[in-house]
């Protein structure tokens, strides 16, 4: 069984794809029993589901568990996954639940990641639960869910909360997916590191680039640039958070939120008065009598791997 809480009722297997590591754990509600990772192969989908099964063999090797979450950076509807760009190999729509389920031996319930994250806040939060949050989750890219009247909302081809895809300047710069002016040409930290290598094109020199170099502009860079108050990283940071409010405030006028939960590797970093930036500008563009509340994500990095084992067992 391996170390850590024994079977039983609300202990879950949970297993998050990312483009880079995979995550499996053993978990009950916050708490991680058993958790074991490895890399994500690069050669295609087979190769991912066969390393999956080897990681939930290692979390479960006397098959104790009927069922297991999974969760990918991709738009997933019935099962299959229907894109996902940061995948390699990739391209098509995949049946991976079923390749999943031919791996793990186990039954397979499939979601995308950043969804099944915003429902583990959700559910998982220690502070009063309120039933209609977006969950914006900023890596690479940027990533959302939603949570309306206490039900996970995925949409019948899986695009629900993609809000990094709203277009927030018409005819902006491009977007990661290739569209134009979309809030993840402005926020991710993909194309945030775009903006500040063409900033350094055009001659305005900043400590991103000098720390960085030729390597990646990694979170702990762009925290460093911003506790120097180097003028890009500022300046590109309060355009971020500025298109941000933005996005959210047409998130709310379009369905009615009350809270906003903030989270991914970067996000996280960007602390407190980055937060509030954002507020400001959603009070900017407000519509109605009551404030947003915007908070931290209060799970941190495993948060897509807890929402996963939910997704074992919650009906979704
Ligand atoms: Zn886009």
């Amino acid at each position: 069984m391996g170390p850590g809480l024994p079977r039983g009722r609300g202990i879950n297997l949970g297993v998050d794809i990312g483009g880079t590591k995979i995550l499996a754990v053993r978990a009950a509600g916050r708490e991680v029993a058993h958790v074991v990772n490895a890399k994500t192969p690069k050669g295609g989908p087979a190769a991912v589901a066969e390393r999956v099964g080897a990681l939930v063999d290692k979390l479960d090797p006397d098959r104790a568990y009927e069922s297991v979450g999974v969760v990918v950076p991709g738009v997933v509807a019935h099962g299959s996954v229907l894109a996902a760009p940061n995948l390699a190999g990739w391209s098509s729509p995949v049946p991976f639940g079923e390749l999943l389920a031919a791996t793990t031996g186990r039954a397979v319930r499939l979601g995308n990641d950043v969804n099944l994250a915003t429902w583990a806040e959700y559910r998982l939060s220690p502070k009063p639960r309120v039933d209609n949050v977006l969950g914006v989750f900023v890596g690479t890219g940027v990533g959302g869910g939603l949570v309306l009247d206490g039900q996970l909302r995925k949409g019948p081809n899986g695009l629900a909360g993609e809000l990094g895809h709203l277009t927030v300047e018409p005819g902006g710069a491009v977007c990661s997916c290739g569209g134009q002016g979309h809030l993840e040409a402005y926020l991710g930290r993909r194309c945030l590191e775009q903006r500040a290598r063409d900033a350094a094109d055009e001659g305005r020199s900043s400590a991103l680039t000098e720390i960085a170099g030729q390597k990646r502009m990694t979170s702990g860079i762009w925290h460093a640039a911003v506790e120097a108050n180097d003028p890009l990283a500022l300046e590109l940071l309060d355009d971020a958070a500025r298109y941000l409010g933005q996005a959210i405030a047409m998130v709310r006028a379009m369905v009615d939120i009350d809270q906003v939960v903030l989270g991914g590797g970067f996000g996280s970093r960007l602390g407190g008065s980055w937060r509030s930036r954002v507020a400001q500008s959603v009070e900017h563009h407000r519509f109605g009598p009551t404030p947003v509340d915007i908070v931290a994500s209060s799970i941190g990095d495993n948060a897509a791997a807890l929402g996963a084992a939910l997704l074992a067992s919650d009906s979704l």
